[in-house]
Order: structure tokens, then sequence, then C-alpha cells
């Protein structure tokens, strides 16, 4: 029987079943420990350092009693000691990006997926590099910078020279002041050259979902194609790593599973990825399971209530204070106000979850992933952020000055993201304000700058950000950063 071990390499030993067992007896046995849970509450809480503030984090059984825990106070102090730790860390920053879906021909067998491959009915597509041109302006129009790219996996439709060549057109392109300045990357797992080979095209995130965490699960979610390995699969992110990408993004799609389990195996690997690599992941996504052409969510018996997914999107941040957390537009409006609050650093908007879908007028549903709850465009999800008190920022920088795996997490855990971050938002979305906002966005949002300009602390760097966004609505210069 595999050993629990978060420095192995094997997935049965860093995902330990056994592990996850007794973590779930002990965090049921605690869950109404109200001294240990307020042991785990102190702990969690950001304490002030020398240089701003720390947070120590929480081990998967630690999580797991908070998260089993029903006591409505106490539910309401982890929700208090998610917002704060999110402000301590990430300000009132929300990073924007959108899915660019390039092919949805797969050859793998998920049973929630429409792409999967005994599903005939679905349209399949696989942009050329003329249309994937076509979308990035589509994209850009809208006031896009950062991208996730998704695909299916097909070996003969979709190599990885595909995807490379792929990245390559969508750095390529700068239409009007528009240009894509970060491209994530969300496709199967792969070998650790193939990881090299996205590195040197210019990648910044690897995300790859682990789905479930519970083995015997995974197979049967996963019974035919290359996905049905779970060991290959649990292991990508270490392949990455090997392969030289700092920053990868971990995920469940909550749904499949217990959530529990799901949980305590997705903090198990974040511990894993800080115990071998140095360095925990850079995002977590909180994906549930949705409808979708050929797939009915309630076929699966391990469906969340909006109050569930609202405390596992808390315990994950209490967890893992310095990761990013992403909610997409698979959630509605209502969710995500919600989950704002909780510790979500990165929201998608303006999303379309098929292949092609940025160039057409309607939103087509034949090649979709899967239904956009969220369907305001990009301008409304920059106002409702505003309206909300956030500020929508449009940053690349970090990666794009090497400030990444350890180096963006201690800017983060040394709270310099107010001289450094806060003002690149303040520029991004000035950008943004200027080149394609909607009058009453631009209004908002020029006098959120002004209000949010004076909050940066050093005099130099608050002179400076002023100058470039003097700069950024009285010229085309764009792309000024920290
Ligand atoms: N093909 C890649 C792979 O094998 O990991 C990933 C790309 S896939 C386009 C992105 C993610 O969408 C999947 O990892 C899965 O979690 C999610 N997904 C698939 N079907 C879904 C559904 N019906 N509802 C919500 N999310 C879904």
């Amino acid at each position: 029987m595999a050993i629990y071990n978060p420095k192995s390499l094997k997935a049965e030993e860093f995902i330990n079943d056994e592990e996850i067992q007794e973590t779930l007896a002990y965090a049921e046995a605690n869950k109404a420990n109200l001294a240990l849970i307020d042991e785990i509450l102190e702990k969690a809480r950001p304490k002030p350092t020398a240089t701003g503030c720390a947070c120590a984090g929480l081990t998967h059984r630690e999580a797991s009693v908070l998260l089993a825990c029903e006591d409505p106070d106490k539910i309401k102090k982890m929700y208090e000691i998610a917002e704060e730790i999110k402000l301590a860390f990430y300000g009132n920053r929300i990073v924007i990006f959108a899915p660019l879906y390039l092919s949805n021909y797969c050859v793998n067998g998920c049973l929630y997926c429409p792409y999967h491959l005994k599903n005939k009915h679905i349209s399949r597509k696989k942009l050329t590099q003329d249309e994937v041109r076509a979308e990035v302006i589509a994209l850009q129009d809208m006031g896009h910078k950062r991208l996730a790219i998704e695909s299916g996996e097909d070996p003969v439709n979709n190599p990885i020279e595909y995807i490379l060549d792929c990245i390559n057109t969508i750095y390529s392109v700068h239409h009007k002041n528009g240009d894509i300045r970060r491209v994530n990357v969300n496709i199967a797992a792969t070998t650790v050259e193939n990881y090299r080979r996205l590195k040197d095209a210019g990648i910044g995130t690897y995300i790859l979902f682990q789905e479930t965490y519970h083995k015997k699960s995974y197979e049967e979610l996963h019974p035919t194609g290359p996905k049905h390995n779970y060991d290959y699969h649990t292991e990508a992110m270490d392949r990455a790593m090997e392969g030289g990408i700092d920053d990868v993004g971990l995920g469940v799609l909550f749904g499949l599973e217990m959530y529990k389990y799901e949980f305590a195996g997705l903090i198990m690997h974040a511990e894993h990825l800080e115990a071998v690599h140095g360095v925990g992941p850079h995002t977590i996504s909180v994906p549930r399971v949705k409808h979708a052409d050929d797939i009915d969510p309630s076929a699966f018996d391990n469906g969340i209530d909006d109050e569930t997914f609202a405390k596992i999107t808390a315990c994950i941040r209490l967890a893992v204070p310095y990761t990013g957390m992403i909610i997409s537009t698979r959630e509605s409006e209502e969710v995500r106000t919600k989950l704002l609050r909780l510790g979500i650093s990165q929201v998608s908007g303006g999303s379309r979850t098929s292949v092609g879908g940025y160039t057409e007028t309607e939103r087509p549903h034949d090649t979709e992933q899967f239904d956009v709850s969220d369907q305001r465009s990009l301008d409304e999800v920059v106002r409702w952020l505003m309206e909300h008190g956030h500020i929508p920022s449009f940053c690349t920088a970090c990666y794009r000055a090497g400030r990444t795996g350890d180096r963006f997490m201690s800017l983060c855990k040394n709270g310099q993201i107010l001289n450094c971050c806060h003002p690149n938002a303040l520029m991004t979305l000035s950008e943004y304000l200027e080149d394609y906002a909607a009058p009453e966005t631009k209004e908002a949002g020029y006098a959120l700058v002004e209000q949010e300009l004076k909050r940066i602390p050093r005099d130099k760097v608050r002179e400076v950000a002023a100058q470039n966004i003097q700069e950024i609505r009285q010229s085309n210069r764009r792309d000024f950063r920290f």
C-alpha cells in the first residue's frame, strides 16, 4: 500500500487515499470542536511583520476541519478571514481574462465533457491561424489583454506544434492599441519536452484541472483515451515544473466526487508543490460541472449548493493564502458577487466557450464546452466589479518582468502590491477606459482611478503612475508598468 509522502513524485504517495480517508475522519470527529476551530482560524489569520504581513496557511487536516464545521458563527469568521487575506495580499484588484477555444477535437472519453470522442452530434472545429487572428482581434476589441487557451486532446488534430503556432499567432496580433500580453494554457497533460516548448513560447500559467483526486472515480469518469491514466495526469504539474514552467494552476471539477475528498486532495496537491518545488500553485480554480451538449450535470450525484461552494472557496483561501483564485463565467453574477468577497482574485469576462465564438454576432452553441451562466459583456463585468469596490485589472506585468514562481510569491508575501501591482492595475484599467469602455464605465472608472491613486504609499511611484495615466489619456502610448 502506498504511504503518504508530500515530497514523493508518485501520485499515489502525494495524493494518498489512506491519508485523505484519515483526514476526513479527523475532520468529522472535530467538526464541532470549537476550541480547535478557533485555534485553526487564529493560525490562518494574517499577522503583521516588519515588511507588511504574513500568513501561515493551513495543512490539509486543519483546512478539512474548517470545511466540515457547521457552526454559523465560525463560518462567518472563515468568510471574514478569507476576505482579510485576499485584501492583504492581492488588495482590491481583480484580474480579468477570457478563455479562447482553439479546437474541440478530442480523443478522450470524459463523461462530463461534451467534447468526448463518442459525441457524434457536436460539430467539430479547429481554428486556422487566420481564424485565431480574427478571434484575437475580436478579443482585443473588447479590451482583453490576457487569455487562457483551451483545447481538446487530439495528437493528430491538435498536436503541440498546432498549440505553439496558435500561441505565436496570438502574441503577433497588435490591432489598434490592443495586444495580448499573457497567454495561459489549459491543455491536456503532456511530456517534459512539450512543457519546455510551451515555456519557450512564452506562456504564463499552465493550467490543468485534476477533475477528481479520487483515483477509482477518476478512472471511471475517464474510461478511454490518454486521460484515463490517473498517475500521468496527477503528476503533470511536476513535469511542467521540470520543463521550466514556474506558474501552474490547479483545479477540481466540483460535482463529480464528494467535495470533502476533493478539497483534501487539492490542498495536498498544493502542499506537494510547495514541498518539492518550493513554490505552491500560482492559481487555484473552482469550476462546477455545468449543463452542456450531451451532458446532464444531475447525472453526477455530488453536486454542491451555493453555500457549500462559498465555504469551499473561503477554506481554500485560508489554506493557500498566496495563491491566485479564479472563478469563471460557469457561475452566475449572483454567485460571483458573493465569491469575490471570499478570496477570488481573477475572473473571466465576456467569455464564449465555443470554437470561433468571438467572431460571431450571436452567441453560438454548436461547439460550446459548457453553458455560460454569466453572459454579460466585458464592459458590464468591468462596471460591476467597480460598483462592488474592486479594481478591474488587465495587468500582465509580473511574468513579463520575470516575476514568476517564488519571485512572484515573495512580492506577494512582502506586501509590495500597493507599490507595484496596484499602480499597474490602475494604468491597465486606464488603457481599458480610454480605448474600449462605454461612456458611463469610463466616467466611473476614472473617478475610481483618481481615488485609488492616493492609496499608493511611495510618493515617487504615485507621481509616475499619475503621469503615465495622463499620457494614456492624451496619447496612444500604452503598456506602462512597474
Ligand atoms: N482538454 C484539456 C484536459 O484534458 O485537461 C483541458 C481543456 S478543457 C477545454 C477545460 C476544462 O473544462 C476541463 O479540465 C474540465 O474541468 C472543464 N469541463 C469539461 N466539461 C465541463 C462541463 N460540462 N462543465 C463545466 N466544466 C467542464
